[in-house]
Formats: structure tokens, sequence, C-alpha cells
């Protein structure tokens, strides 16, 4: 098995675990994510799927499911627009977005966590924060 189907595979059961249909909209999408070298946003995303095969709604609607299922992670940019990535290990972390030519890196690590068990700590639940930093990359630099 390639890293890809396993990522594929990893994913239809976490969409399975949150009892999400496996219908055809949500295979393509999958597997065109799965494909991703790096974040797309969903306009991008529905014109590789094939401006025909779905409209917008459905693919927005989709990734917000995804997003819900923790399938894939949404990064917020500075202009407003977000952008989509697999997430297959389920693992938390950040991004540094370049403002310039948008390259997206993962920051490995959270240490906003620390800040949630504070929040936690003060008796509020279902704490949840959203973090992008930005800066200008080294070859735009
Ligand atoms: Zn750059
Ligand atoms: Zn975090």
């Amino acid at each position: 098995m390639t890293t890809s189907e396993r990522k594929f595979d990893s994913s239809l059961d976490s969409l399975k675990k949150e009892r999400l249909r496996i219908t055809e909209p949500r295979k393509a999408l999958l597997r065109l994510l799965v494909g991703l070298a790096k974040p797309h946003s969903a306009e991008e995303i529905h014109e590789s799927l094939g401006a025909d095969a779905f409209d917008l709604v459905t693919i927005y609607r989709n990734l917000e499911a995804f997003e819900k299922a923790g399938i894939i992670n949404r990064i917020h940019t500075e202009s407003g627009k977000s952008l989509f990535e697999l997430n297959a290990e389920q693992h938390h972390y950040h991004h540094i977005i370049c403002r310039k030519c948008h390259r997206t890196e993962k920051l490995n690590t959270c240490e906003v966590l620390k800040l949630e068990k504070l929040a936690s700590d003060l008796g509020y639940s279902e704490v949840t924060h959203v973090l992008e930093l930005y800066g200008v990359c080294e070859s735009c630099r």
C-alpha cells in the first residue's frame, strides 16, 4: 500500500467514526486532498475536481464536515481566505505563512495548549484556538 492510499483509508475510517456518510463527492474530495502537496482554497479544490463535477456549495459543505471530523485543517490567511489541507495524522500543529508567495510550512508544535489548560482551569469548556503565524519567507526576502 502506498502512503497516499494509507492516508486515504485512514481518512475514510475517520469519516466512518464520525458517522459521516461516504458519498461520491466526499470520496472525490478526499482523494484530491490526499494528493495535495500544499494547502488549497475551496475555489482551487473546486477547480481541481473539475468545476462541472460538483458545485462550490457542495465543496464548502463537505470541507466543513471534514473539518469538524478532524480530517482536515483550516488555515486562516491574513486576507480572510481559508486554506485547507489533509490532517491524516490528526495531529495538532500550526503554520507559518509567507505574506508574499503564500508558501505555508508546518510548525510542528503548539504552545497554546498551555493557555487552553489555563482556560479550562477557569471553568471554561470546549476551549479551542485559532493561531497562524505570518512572515516573509527566505526566498521572498
Ligand atoms: Zn515567500
Ligand atoms: Zn495550537
